[in-house]
């Protein structure tokens, strides 16, 4: 990899005790449009994450006893400041994680801003129970209270949407945090910490360790003194920290990987179900947990769709990031492209048909773009149910679409992977698409639509999807620790 031309590197520090602290060494992070070394990354250990658990554990007695309404008024200082820096915020992760400007500016900056507002509101509203037992002469009651040090640790594909997901919630409850961003993408959250002083977060709340999953990661998975993780990213680093974790009996929230269908039933209505399948199988270079990639099309409507759907997904542009016009930016680096690609290529060599996109289709890129990690959105049809492409993450603009026949052969396949995160509906008649909804084994069921999402409501997923669910409610209890009382009087 060449470096960025004349351009000085951007050089990133951790973020400990309220204060920027240089690291004894440094990973390359790379440009993923460019395919340029552009920013170094501290590549952070032991030692690190032992003085941000430190500084976290200090910080915690003060924090922790604050009211909620004190700790709500800086969350939404701090949703302020990010949402007042929104375009500088929409650039840089834009340019760190390949994503194009306009998906950086429309959906994961302002949804990171939405996070902190969100919790800052949610964390005013919650009550706990109380049961009277006036035989006994008593009341119950539960009372709720922050548990401590939180590791948070995101992975790279909306690095400041899913790492304030996590943060927000866990200091609005009174905890505070060692955040561990992907090594990948750190930019954005260390630009969040330039803003916490002026927020008033105080000193050692959050904290930002910056380095890889192996190192900085584990010592935080390790670290006694860290009592629960909640964790973003695949199913076998989650299996990994579940093991790291195990002699601690830590709390873990384990938020995964997925294998999402999408059903599309012979009464939809096309018009609105194959733009936004295209959008959902698209979407952010298909790098979202939620992102369909089965679609299984009843047979009677399965040419047409299939028609149209190739035409839709042609209509996506894919290049510069920054170009306005593009729906398609770059993966996230070139050992993953790789690995997108392969999939295709054993798609091929298993028989299946690759209608458009990798292979079939040329990619014109601008010139400072042909070292970029770029690929067009991919339509692999006549692949069988047991083939890699339809059990397997992807994780990258590759969709599969297959015909079914039957209601009751669909949730049979729909169910048959490992995954179990987020599904989608197409239909027209209500009694069929809540029976459906109700068979499948997903954590997140969306009927004619995709994406819409209410954050007090549960998110998360089942069997290999993950363990736990985050949102208002969910979340609360999470970062709490829940005690029942007895009183008699
Ligand atoms: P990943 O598991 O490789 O990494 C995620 C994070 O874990 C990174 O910060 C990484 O440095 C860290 N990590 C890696 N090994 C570690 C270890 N041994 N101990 C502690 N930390 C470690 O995932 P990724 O490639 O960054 O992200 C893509 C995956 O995330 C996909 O599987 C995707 O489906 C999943 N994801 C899930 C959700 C969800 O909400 N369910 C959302 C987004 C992404």
């Amino acid at each position: 990899p060449t470096m960025a031309h004349s351009q000085a590197l951007l050089v990133l520090e951790n973020f400990i005790g309220g204060k920027f602290v240089p690291c004894s060494s440094y990973i390359d992070s790379y440009n993923p449009s460019t395919g340029d070394v552009y920013c170094r990354v501290p590549d952070s250990g032991k030692e690190e994450v032992e003085a941000a658990v430190k500084a976290a554990k200090d910080a915690f007695p003060i924090w922790s006893s604050k009211s909620p309404s004190e700790r709500s008024q800086i969350l939404n200082k701090l949703a302020d400041l990010i949402e007042h820096d929104l375009e500088a915020f929409a650039q840089a992760e834009s340019k760190d994680q390949g994503k194009t400007i306009t998906f950086a500016r429309t959906v994961d900056i302002p949804r990171a801003v939405h996070n902190f507002r969100f919790f800052a509101s949610s964390i005013l509203h919650h009550v706990t129970e109380c049961t009277e037992m006036p035989t006994m002469g008593c009341v119950h009651y539960t009372s709720r209270a922050p548990v401590g040090v939180a590791g948070l640790i995101s992975p790279w594909n909306l690095p400041l949407y899913l790492l304030t997901w996590k943060i927000a919630p866990a200091i609005a409850c009174g905890n505070t945090v060692v955040a561990k961003p992907s090594e990948m993408t750190s930019v954005t959250a260390w630009m969040m910490c330039k803003l916490l002083e002026k927020a008033g977060v105080p000193p050692g709340v959050v904290n930002v360790v910056l380095g890889t999953g192996a190192k900085a990661g584990e010592a935080l998975v390790c670290h006694p003194d860290v009592p629960l993780i909640s964790f973003t990213g695949s199913t076998l680093t989650a299996q990994r920290i579940t093991e790291r974790s195990a002699p601690h009996c830590k709390r873990l929230s384990l938020e995964l990987g997925g294998k999402n269908p999408a059903i599309v039933f012979d009464d939809a209505d096309l018009s609105q179900c194959i733009p936004t399948t295209v959008r959902s199988s698209f979407a952010n270079q298909g790098e979202i947990c939620l992102c369909t990639s089965r679609i299984f099309v009843q047979r009677g409507i399965y040419n047409e769709f299939l028609k149209r759907f190739v035409a839709e997904a042609k209509k996506w542009k894919t290049g510069s990031p920054s170009d306005p016009t593009v729906s398609v930016g770059a993966l996230i680096s070139k050992e993953h492209l790789e690995k997108v690609r392969n999939y295709v290529k054993k798609a091929q060599a298993e028989g299946a048909r690759v209608l458009c996109g990798e292979g079939v289709d040329p990619l014109a890129l601008p010139p400072d773009n042909q070292k970029g990690y770029f690929m067009l959105p991919t339509v692999i049809t006549e692949v069988k149910d047991e083939s890699c492409c339809m059990q397997e993450e992807i994780f990258g603009p590759v969709t599969c679409v297959v015909a079914f026949d039957t209601e009751e052969e669909v949730i049979k396949r729909a169910n048959s992977v490992k995954y179990g995160l987020a599904a989608t509906v197409w239909s027209s008649n209500v009694g069929r698409v809540h029976r459906v909804a109700h068979r499948l084994q997903s954590g997140l069921v969306w009927t004619n639509c995709w994406l819409v999402r209410d954050l007090n409501l549960p998110f998360g997923g089942m069997k290999a999807s993950g363990i736990g669910r985050e949102g208002a409610k969910d979340s609360y209890e999470f970062f709490t620790e829940v005690k029942t009382i007895t009183i008699k009087h």
